[in-house]
């Protein structure tokens, strides 16, 4: 069910931006943040002007992502809140502005400010698409999305495991309630291909995701292998 109580006030949209695509997932690990970064800065490669907007706040990624650990953001004349350029993207997450190893203890309405702040005190400029990397799950932080703009389609990824399944379910089910269309599922940590056999192994089990979509009427968007480098490549900051 979707919450009850809230103010539900006009739905506005965010100044100078184009497109806006949310990035979900049902559980943390799964990939999500790799995603909204890969995704982002394959846009770019197509010489589009793109943010990234870190909504993950009690796990906020992006900076460690974005080798981007310990700046920290200023404020420009107007005082909005100047976003930080990583690899020709425009950076902003609450992880710039807490010590990483803090725990943000924080209820619903205060995380709806938050990102209300991100959205609309920050100077993204002109974009042409606004990536958002969600938090996992149906929560406050959706649920305040949803209702404050309008967000153009969410990605749901998901592993084929059944367990990141069934909350990736939850996850889509939450978008219809609340009207943000859904542009698909990627799998992610699809199989691993062995270096030295070249087998290939389902890890976490067989095409979850491809058989998932067509149950729940969305897209497939495609699969990412389970591959070492990416893992380097986010805990050293070269996505
Ligand atoms: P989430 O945002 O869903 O919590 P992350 O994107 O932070 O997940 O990924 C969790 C961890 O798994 C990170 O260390 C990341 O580097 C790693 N990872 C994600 N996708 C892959 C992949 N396809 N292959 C290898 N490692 C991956």
């Amino acid at each position: 069910k979707v919450g009850h109580g809230e103010k539900v006030t006009q739905k506005r949209n965010v100044g100078g931006v184009g497109k806006v695509i949310a990035i979900a997932s049902g559980k943390g690990g799964v990939g999500k943040s790799t995603v909204a970064v890969n995704l982002a800065l394959s846009l770019k490669k197509m010489n589009k002007k793109v943010g990234l907007l870190d909504a993950d706040i009690y796990g906020p990624s992006l900076p460690m992502l974005l080798k981007k650990r310990g700046e920290k953001p200023r404020a420009n004349d107007k005082k909005k809140i100047i976003p930080l350029d990583s690899y020709g993207l425009k950076l902003m997450s609450f992880g710039l502005f807490v010590n990483e190893d803090e725990p943000v203890i924080w209820r619903g309405p205060m995380l709806g400010g938050v990102l209300n702040q991100f959205l609309f005190d920050v100077d993204w400029g002109q974009l042409d698409y606004l990536i958002i990397d969600l938090p996992p799950g149906t929560g406050d932080v959706q649920l305040s999305m949803a209702q404050t703009i309008n967000v153009d389609g969410a990605v749901i990824v998901s592993t084929p495991q059944d367990v990141a399944l069934l909350d990736a379910t939850k996850g889509l089910k939450m978008f219809n309630q609340v009207k943000t269309p859904v542009l698909g599922m990627v799998e992610n940590m699809s199989s691993f291909v062995c270096h030295k056999c070249g087998e290939e192994h389902f890890v976490f089990g067989k095409e979850g995701v491809k058989s998932k979509v067509e149950e729940l009427k969305t897209k497939y968007l495609g699969k990412i292998p389970l591959d070492i480098e990416i893992r380097k490549g986010s805990d050293e900051g070269k996505p």
